[in-house]
């Protein structure tokens, strides 16, 4: 059993949004394809993976550092101890080959492209949908049904108040309880009145969260905070710089509503200096890792390690990027749910052909692998790629 090629190309995911720090128009995407020589049901194992969205395609890197060490490396010393798979563990080591620590930069996103594809082969060459299999190696219960909310929001020309509420709508429509939006990219009373008219659009009929996407400073984001606590916010997003823990610690001070950050902290090292140092209340926060942009799964399960030493539930976990190997961790180890951009991100983000969200949820099908092959206008992309 061996990985014989690692395939890879960069696919534009572009839409004319903006949040308060970057537009999308030229954001793109790496889509990897792990070929091994193994057969299950009369076809060639190939696991496929992305690297969500919002970092832009990493093919360089994986073109020049990380392709050439899975393909370099003795077959034999990718296998797991009973010699019947692969082993996400050691691949991992095995591209994490001199790399020196800290400065994670976008290494971590290419990597973490890779391991969704190694996860994706490892779970269809055991047979099972990648949930279950993860369930199974950590002793638990799986369970297929996960919570999601629709992110959006977002500014993009000539969007008025009306579009924002008829937005939103259609995610009620649609069967969500939690609704998102940007704010951050307009003055804090147009921000207020968006938010007034989304409110009066769901009313009770669901939760609104905002996201102000790493784009204030201390002085602004208390001044947001003043104006939001006077609204039930499902949560109040990305404040102030990723990497600023003083800043989110002080935040704390002045909203006690749950507050959410993380999607762009690649490392279980940034994970901890977060714990440590940023006031998260492990009460009522969210934490939002994204395991595709930080070094794939086999870093998340330290992540999961570092919040457990903390005092975390993995249920405070709700990672960024409405991808499908975010809703296997969900379902396989407990995540308190997952994002998604009902509109956005495709053929990439979303759910499998015919699941619907039912009360914000969704229930995972089973299917082999990750689940791609469920959902006939992504796996027609990534078969492109390899088969
Ligand atoms: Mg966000």
């Amino acid at each position: 059993m061996r990985i014989v090629d690692v395939c890879e190309i960069t696919k534009p995911i572009a839409s004319p949004i903006r949040n308060a720090y970057i537009d999308f128009s030229k954001m793109t995407t790496s889509l990897v394809a792990v070929v091994t020589d193994v057969e299950r049901d009369g076809r060639r194992v190939v696991g496929y993976g992305f690297n969500s969205n919002g970092r832009y395609g990493q093919g360089g890197l994986i073109r020049e550092r990380f392709r050439g060490r899975i393909l370099e490396a003795e077959p034999a010393s990718l296998l797991n101890e009973a010699g019947d798979n692969l082993d996400p563990h050691k691949i991992w080591a095995a591209m994490m080959t001199n790399e020196k620590p800290g400065g994670h930069g976008e290494r971590s996103v290419a990597v973490g492209t890779l391991d969704m594809a190694i996860w994706d082969a490892v779970a269809k060459i055991a047979g099972q949908p990648l949930f279950r299999l993860l369930a199974e190696q950590h002793g638990r219960d799986a369970d297929p049904r996960v919570f999601v909310y629709a992110a959006g929001g977002y500014y993009y020309p000539g969007k008025d108040d009306g579009a924002l509420r008829a937005e939103m709508r259609g995610y009620l429509d649609r069967g969500y309880n939690v609704v998102k939006m940007k704010i951050g990219g307009a003055p804090i009373a147009d921000d207020q009145r968006r938010i007034e008219a989304v409110l009066a659009e769901i009313g009770s009929d669901a939760r609104l969260a905002v996201d102000a996407n790493g784009r204030f400073d201390l002085e602004t984001g208390i001044a947001y905070a003043k104006m939001l606590r006077q609204y039930p916010l499902f949560w109040y997003e990305e404040v102030g710089d990723p990497l600023d823990y003083a800043l989110q610690a002080a935040l704390s001070e002045f909203y006690s509503g749950p507050m959410a950050t993380g999607e762009n902290l690649f490392s279980h090292q940034d994970a901890r200096n977060l714990l440590r140092y940023g006031g998260m209340r492990p009460d009522r926060d969210f934490l939002q890792f994204d395991c595709a942009l930080s070094y794939g799964l086999v870093e998340y399960l330290r992540t999961l390690d570092v919040l457990k030493q903390f005092g975390w539930s993995p249920s405070r976990c709700i990672p960024h990027g409405g991808h499908q190997m975010s809703l296997n961790i969900a379902a396989g180890l407990g995540l308190g749910g997952n994002e998604s951009y009902p509109d956005l991100f495709r053929p990439y983000g979303g759910f499998p052909d015919g699941v619907k969200v039912e009360n914000g949820h969704i229930t995972m099908p089973d299917l082999p692998g990750i689940g791609f092959e469920g959902k006939s206008d992504l796996i027609k992309v990534m078969r492109e790629l390899a088969e």
